[in-house]
């Protein structure tokens, strides 16, 4: 049997969707380098909340602007003391099955919180990931429309968690990808196909956003159905923390799927499908990886419940304008910089070479500050950079400082 196989050619796979043969060594490289800088594996105590990290290992002391807690509701009281809480009166982690069959009391509550509170069918998962994994191909095999297939485009900045699932939904129809943000390029397919879905993220994890009107004009057009992943925009925007996706696309309707992850500025863990009726909400219940044991734990049901009750407050709207103001003070300071992301609580700043992104996020982290250097096949070949993220639970003062160590350390590296 080995002698037959000549090549590796004859094994290998058409590579249409993903190569880990090319990609997997070009991540590794670039890890490697971020390693070597200290950059990786950091083991941190949290002195103050997401502000003041301490490296274990050195006692250097830091802010973390990498975390996706934007409003830092991961370590308000509220939430850490519900997650008790819901153990302490379950008295047990979770079912462990397919809870369309059986689940808890606190679990059907989670649900009629998030559903009142977020004006949508909801429901929770073990996470946003999952949910994607679940709800795609059922799509794209026509499952949550009239049983024919849909050409399904994603977005070429289409957040991971989705475009892995390419070959997946290859497997049941025509995938295509799209310049990004091009709504010419959908209203062709539009034109060309009957049935037409568009896979893309509200508010992207590199920075910028959904051309949501647009989006929407497609939708009111040709009926096009629209999955957006607002996961860097629940909490930290919108009325009630509503998010981006949620502005335009307010009712849902059969043909529009909302997806988040919790464990960001909602401040839990897990992710969320916002859908238009209860039978979709039924049917995705049973369906793929949700029908296994991926829903939320106890603990996790606690937190939920927890980080609803501080959205359902003012500080939700506290932290909301101290972010905004972060985002206006920090704008201004580095206008004209070329950072991307300006409006956003997500700023990218490009600066080349994965060495060059490396040094700037080196030097940053000395200063006191953890920022995320991207390399390619993150973001595309020679365009690495680093990633920082603004919060609502960070001061003014620290967002002013960091803004004055940013431009002294880009006028070194840049
Ligand atoms: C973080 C993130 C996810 C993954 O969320 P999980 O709940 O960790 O699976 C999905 N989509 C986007 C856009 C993200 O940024």
């Amino acid at each position: 049997m080995s002698e037959e196989i000549t090549d590796v050619a004859d094994i290998t796979g058409p590579h249409r969707y993903r190569n880990n043969r090319k990609m997997v060594p070009a991540g590794e490289e670039a890890w490697g380098l971020s390693r070597e800088h200290g950059m990786l594996g950091l083991v941190v105590e949290a002195v103050e909340g997401q502000n003041r990290l301490r490296d274990l290992r050195t006692g250097h002391e830091f802010a973390n602007l990498s975390s996706c807690s934007y409003l830092g509701f991961n370590s308000h009281p509220t939430v850490v003391e519900a997650g008790r809480a819901a153990l302490e009166q379950e008295q047990i982690t979770g079912l462990s099955m397919g809870e369309f069959r059986i689940r808890l009391g606190i679990m059907e509550r989670l649900e009629e919180e998030l559903s009142a509170h977020f004006g949508a069918q909801v429901l929770p998962s073990v996470s946003c990931g999952v949910l994607s994994a679940a709800i795609l191909p059922l799509l794209a095999s026509g499952h949550l429309t009239d049983g024919e297939p849909l050409v399904v485009v994603f977005d070429r900045f289409a957040h991971f968690s989705m475009n892995f699932l390419k070959p997946v939904i290859a497997d049941e129809t025509l995938v295509m990808t799209c310049p990004h943000n091009d709504t010419q390029f959908l209203e062709d397919v539009c034109k060309r196909y009957p049935r037409v879905a568009y896979v893309a993220e509200g508010v992207y994890s590199t920075g910028g956003q959904a051309d949501l009107s647009g989006i929407k004009d497609l939708q009111d057009r040709y009926g096009m159905f629209v999955y957006l992943d607002d996961s860097h925009a629940l909490s930290a925007m919108g009325e009630r923390g509503l998010g981006y996706a949620r502005t335009v696309f307010d009712t849902l309707g059969p043909r529009t799927i909302v997806v988040a992850s919790i464990a960001k500025a909602f401040g839990a863990t897990g992710g969320i499908a916002m859908v238009g009726d209860r039978d979709l909400f039924d049917f995705l219940y049973r369906s793929g990886p949700l029908a296994w044991s991926q829903g939320l734990r106890t603990a996790a049901i606690g937190t939920a419940l927890g980080a609803l009750e501080v959205h359902r407050s003012p500080l939700l709207g506290e932290r909301q304008r101290q972010l905004a103001h972060n985002i206006a003070l920090f704008d201004k300071r580095l206008a004209g910089h070329g950072l991307r992301g300006e409006g956003s609580h997500i700023k990218f700043v490009t600066v080349g070479d994965n060495d060059r992104a490396v040094r700037l996020s080196t030097e940053l982290y000395r200063r006191g500050y953890y920022c995320s250097a991207m390399f390619f096949p993150i973001v595309a070949r020679g365009q690495a950079g680093v990633r920082m993220m603004l919060r609502g639970d960070m001061p003014t003062e620290l967002t002013e400082r960091f803004a004055t160590d940013l431009l002294e350390v880009l006028a070194d590296v840049g």
